[in-house]
């Protein structure tokens, strides 16, 4: 059941905790991240990381691949990558087969 939300992290199954299910507080991790989360859904995801240790390493272990991404510098593709991509796209557009 969490297999699609990435089977490398070490996902959380536990029972309720602080009104939330673990499913729905990994639910609500990336969007507490990224401060997109409102204040009530923060408190009650704040309140079940607080008595739940398996949460607390999951948001953890995502904080820690976010802020990983967030350092690696940004790079343009080359002219050559583009003209690639630009024509794979025009090859495989849905709407024109
Ligand atoms: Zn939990």
């Amino acid at each position: 059941m969490y297999a699609t939300l990435g089977s490398e992290l070490a996902l959380p199954k536990h029972a309720p905790r602080a009104g939330l299910t673990c499913k729905e507080a990994t639910r609500r991790a990336t969007l507490f991240l990224e401060g997109r989360l409102h204040a009530a859904d923060t408190a009650a995801l704040e309140a079940h990381v607080a008595s739940c240790a398996s949460c607390q390493a999951y948001l953890d272990q995502i904080a820690l691949v976010r802020d990983a991404l967030r350092r690696l510098p940004s790079e343009s593709p080359s002219q050559a990558l583009r003209k690639m991509l630009r024509q794979a796209f025009v090859q495989n557009d849905p709407s024109k087969s």
